[in-house]
């Protein structure tokens, strides 16, 4: 990677900053794992965001990237706003809780509210969240929870594509990639129809 640090768009300060947040989330999910085979470490996803954001898309607004790696941290750890607005400040800690869902609501309606939402985002929280679901799908195409059916999992490409299909016009770039993983659909749809009818009944 040629990125120059010595660019004044993004200062050593702000490389502290994101250092910082990528250990802040290696400790909060330090005892959490994925859900795929081989369990590995949550915090592979948050990082793996940032580095989407970073180096694919280009997107180097230290807010978002630290946003990135801090993502999951209300909604799955003990981590409060008032937490993150001490360490990070507040432009950070707002990104977060706008892509945090509401976890008193049933799984359903959390699902639905995305989509609902998606729209009034921050431009910075639609960029997170674009590149949560291109992570999301790459995972669910390439390693997913060892106990979906094929049909769980094309039900959850096709929820992060009406999210996603709410975001357009945000970053051409970051669509392009979720056009590139939602295409994947087809992979996991065929082992659908291979594995039918046993698998229909596993949905
Ligand atoms: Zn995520």
């Amino acid at each position: 990677m040629m990125h120059s640090l010595t660019q004044p768009s993004f200062l050593v300060r702000d490389f502290e900053l994101v250092l910082e947040a990528a250990a802040f989330a290696a400790h909060k999910h330090r005892d959490q794992r994925r859900k795929d085979v081989a369990a590995s470490p949550y915090v592979n996803h948050p990082i793996a965001l940032a580095n989407l954001l970073w180096d694919e898309a280009h997107v180097h607004d230290p807010v978002v990237i630290a946003a990135a790696l801090l993502h999951d941290t209300i909604e799955d750890t003990e981590t409060t706003r008032a937490g993150l607005e001490a360490a990070f400040g507040a432009a950070i800690a707002a990104v977060v809780v706008e892509v945090t869902d509401d976890k008193t609501l049933a799984k359903a309606e959390r699902k639905r509210l995305q989509i609902e939402h998606a729209e009034s985002l921050s431009h910075r929280a639609k960029l997170v969240k674009l590149a949560d679901k291109i992570c999301n799908l790459r995972e669910v195409a390439d390693t997913p929870p060892a106990d979906w059916s094929p049909g769980r999992r094309c039900d959850y490409f096709d929820w992060a594509k009406a999210v996603v299909d709410r975001l357009r016009g945000t970053h051409a770039e970051l669509e392009r990639r979720f056009d590139e993983a939602y295409a994947r659909r087809a992979e996991v749809a065929l082992t659908l129809e291979i594995a039918s009818p046993a698998a229909r009944r596993l949905r």
